[in-house]
């Protein structure tokens, strides 16, 4: 059987008489055999999308495709798609077994070819102990099994799947990820898959949608999404910390043209702007955008700008520093463990020749998250430690600033960025 593909076209929701526009004008495909993640906060809309496409809500405007035929006329149960809702949706007090055959006997399935399929999908999802246990004595991630098992024992062509791990304890969810994962890769199926964890997008999906106030900003391979967001709510979205973001004015100055925002500036030379900027003074906004990673920490008199540090999250195997810069908040994130050099030959760092920022073993009056800035053979005099209201320099390569035009919000074309990555 060919794995199919979905087609979303102008689809929209509204409620209340247009009241409440939940989904707006939507489309995007899913590619046979692809998992497509709808990532997005709360309220945003996706939800409302998968109920269109599973039949649940009929759409304001707009088509639903599989391979090519539209299904927007199609009731539910004859669409061929297979919804995982969030809270399980298991019959507590049924059986493994009774809930997993629950589907084939609505639809008057044949006794053998059940119990066949049954033991399939159990042995499938490692179940088979519990068939005879009742559903409500299993743990969350084994109901979420059950709930798994009960929308593929019925073979759908589509499968979506509505925040399958947000009700999973912490600990539950790499599990479930992983075997999420085992799913897709085994059964080959064309995946929509529903959350708000940027997390799980990554880990699981071929391509992210970023939904945003019921529209599709941005939809992306998943590395490519990561790397270069292309609208301001998908950098503010993405990433951990997301990327900086400040809104300001660009005015020529000597030397080139420069971005304002409160107390803080940066002198772009005019070659580096992206081709769209034209529009300059104090009616026109535009956002600066950098992400934390990039920003490296050096001695407050060899930093493009100065900031003081408001608190340090100690994370695994690096810190995200928090710092006041010209009065605007910023995020940067500093590795505080060492790793081992590469063979001779390799840059030791990603940026080859900038400072290099290394975690300096905890020492007298100097806290474990000390940092000194560091060359390709680190000098030991210039340390500096990371407390809180210390005064330190960020540093930032060029082409790893990004704008974006502040009514539109989509990033511009710059000089500076690699389209191609
Ligand atoms: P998400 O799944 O991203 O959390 P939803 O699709 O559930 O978002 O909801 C999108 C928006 O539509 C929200 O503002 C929600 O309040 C609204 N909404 C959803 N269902 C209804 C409904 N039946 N009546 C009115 N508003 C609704």
């Amino acid at each position: 059987m060919s794995i199919p593909k979905l087609e979303v076209a102008g689809l929209t929701k509204e409620y209340r008489d247009g009241a409440v526009i939940a989904v707006d004008n939507i489309s995007f495909t899913v590619e046979s055999g692809e998992t497509l993640a709808l990532l997005g906060p709360s309220g945003c809309g996706k939800s409302t999308t998968l109920n269109m496409i599973v039949g649940l809500e009929q759409p304001s405007s707009g088509d639903i495709r599989i391979d090519g035929r539209s299904v927007v006329a199609v009731p539910a149960g004859r669409r061929d798609v297979g919804l995982v809702f969030q809270d399980y949706a298991v019959f507590t007090t049924m059986s493994v077994r009774d809930n997993l055959a629950f589907g084939l006997k609505v639809r008057k399935t044949d006794k053998a070819v059940i119990r066949r399929e049954v033991y399939k999908t159990a042995e499938f999802l490692g179940l088979t102990d519990c068939l005879d246990v009742r559903a409500g004595r299993l743990s969350g991630s084994e109901q979420q099994r059950v709930a798994i098992g009960r929308t593929l024992v019925t073979k759908p062509a589509l499968l979506l799947l509505d925040e399958p791990l947000s009700n999973l304890e912490a600990s539950a969810r790499p599990v479930v990820r992983r075997e999420l994962r085992r799913l897709q890769q085994e059964l080959r199926l064309s995946i929509i898959y529903v959350t708000h964890d940027q997390t799980e997008a990554l880990s699981l999906a071929d391509r992210i949608a970023i939904m945003h106030h019921g529209k599709i900003i941005q939809a992306e391979e998943t590395l490519r999404i990561m790397q270069y967001p292309g609208h301001v709510q998908v950098a503010r979205f993405l990433g951990s910390p997301p990327m900086n973001i400040l809104r300001g004015r660009l005015a020529d100055a000597e030397g080139g043209v420069q971005f304002t925002h409160a107390a803080f500036s940066v002198l772009f030379p005019a070659c580096a702007l992206p081709g769209g900027v034209r529009e300059r003074g104090p009616d026109k906004q535009y956002a600066l955008g950098f992400r934390a990673e990039d920003i490296i920490l050096v001695p407050p008199e060899q930093g493009l700008w100065k900031g003081e540090i408001l608190s340090v999250e100690i994370r695994g195997s690096d810190a995200v520093v928090n710092l006041n810069s010209h009065g605007s908040l910023l995020q940067c994130v500093v590795e505080h463990k060492r790793k081992a050099a590469p063979s001779a030959g390799l840059p030791a760092t990603r940026n080859a020749g900038a400072p290099d920022i290394r975690p300096e073993p905890e020492k007298e009056g100097l806290p474990a998250t000390a940092l000194r800035a560091a060359g390709a053979n680190p000098p030991a005099s210039d340390v500096f430690s990371l407390r809180t209201s210390t005064l330190v320099g960020l540093a930032l390569a060029p082409e790893n600033i990004v704008l974006f035009d502040g009514d539109s919000n989509l990033r511009l074309e710059s000089a500076f960025v690699p389209k191609q990555l």
